[in-house]
C-alpha cells in the first residue's frame, strides 16, 4: 500500500519489522521537506495473518482508500512514527505488476512508461525510465522522416535498458517477497544483503562507495567464520566474495 508520511526520513530507508502477524516492511523515503512516501509491504500469509483480508472484496471507488486498514497500519508503526501522521491518496492494497510487451508499437500507436514496462518499486526507477522513455521518442521522432521508422529506432534504443533494468527490479522483488528467510542474519549481514539484492551493486562496487561499510562487513564475516570454527572458502574465485 502506498501511503504517506510527515515524518521526513534522512535518506531512504528500510523498516523491517517482525510483528505477530509475520514480518512486514516499510521502503520510506523523503519527497520534499515536509512528507515521505511510506510504502507498506508484506507476504499474503502476513497479509491475510494481519486481518487486512476483512476488506478484500470491497470495490473502492477511485480516489477511496482503505481506512480500515491504514488505522491498523497506524498502531501497527507506532515506533517508527510517533507523533507523525500518515497520509493516505486512493491507498489500497495493490500486488505489483510487472509489465513486459513483446511489442512497443502498432501503426501510429506507441507504448512508453508503465504502458510498455514497469519495473519493480524498490530499485525506484520507474519514473525515470518514462521520463527516459518520452525524451528517446521525441529524439527519434524529430530525427526519423517516417514514424514507423522512428518508433523501431526508440523501440531498439530503450528496449535494452528497460530489460536490464527490470532484471534488476525481479531479483529485488523477489528479495523482497522472501525477506522472512534472511530474519536470523545479523544487521551488518542483513544490510550487505539488503545493499546487493538486485545484483546491480556488488561487494566491489559498495567498496569503491562505502569502504567503512564494507571493512564492517569483513571483520563480521570473518568473526562468523571463527565461531563456525572454519576458514573461510569461495568455491567460485571469480565471484566477490566478502572475505575478500
Ligand atoms: C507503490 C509504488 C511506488 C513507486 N515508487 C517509485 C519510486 O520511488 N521511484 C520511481 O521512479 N518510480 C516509482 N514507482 C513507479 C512509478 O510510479 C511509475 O513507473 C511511473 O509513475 C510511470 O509513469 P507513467 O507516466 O508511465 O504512468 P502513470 O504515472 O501511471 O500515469 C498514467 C496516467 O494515465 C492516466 N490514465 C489511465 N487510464 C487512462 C485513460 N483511459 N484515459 C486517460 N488517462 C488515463 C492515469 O490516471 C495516470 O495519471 C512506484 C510505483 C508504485 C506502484
Amino acid at each position: 500500500m502506498w501511503l504517506g508520511t510527515d515524518r521526513v526520513f534522512e535518506a531512504f530507508t528500510f523498516i523491517v519489522k517482525e510483528t505477530p502477524h509475520g514480518v512486514m516492511q516499510v521502503h520510506g523515503y523523503p519527497y520534499s521537506a515536509e512528507g515521505s512516501t511510506f510504502i507498506v509491504e508484506m507476504s499474503p500469509e502476513t497479509w491475510r495473518s494481519a486481518g487486512f483480508d476483512s476488506t478484500e472484496d470491497r470495490v473502492f471507488v477511485p480516489g477511496e482508500s482503505d481506512e480500515e486498514a491504514i488505522a491498523k497500519i497506524r498502531t501497527l508503526f507506532d515506533d517508527e512514527l510517533g507523533d507523525h501522521e500518515i497520509f493516505a491518496n486512493n491507498s489500497k492494497w495493490l500486488n505489483f505488476i510487472t509489465v513486459r510487451n513483446e511489442r512497443w508499437h502498432d501503426g501510429n500507436i506507441v507504448l512508453l512508461g508503465d504502458a510498455a514496462h514497469t519495473a519493480h518499486f524498490s530499485i525506484g526507477s520507474g519514473t525515470k525510465l518514462a521520463m527516459e522513455d518520452a525524451l528517446a521518442l521525441a529524439a527519434c521522432l524529430a530525427e526519423n522522416d517516417a514514424v514507423d521508422t522512428a518508433l523501431s529506432a526508440y523501440e531498439r534504443e530503450r528496449r535494452p535498458v528497460v530489460e536490464s533494468t527490470q532484471r534488476a527490479a525481479q531479483a529485488s522483488l523477489e528479495w523482497f517477497e522472501n525477506i522472512a528467510q534472511y530474519r536470523e542474519q545479523g544487521d551488518i549481514e542483513f544490510c550487505f544483503n539488503l545493499l546487493t539484492r538486485s545484483r546491480r551493486i556488488t561487494y566491489e562496487n559498495l567498496k569503491l562507495r562505502d569502504p567503512k561499510f564494507t571493512a564492517l562487513v569483513d571483520h563480521d564475516f570473518a568473526a562468523r567464520q571463527g565461531a563456525e570454527g572454519t576458514a573461510p572458502r569461495c568455491s567460485n574465485p571469480s565471484r566477490s566474495d566478502p572475505s575478500g
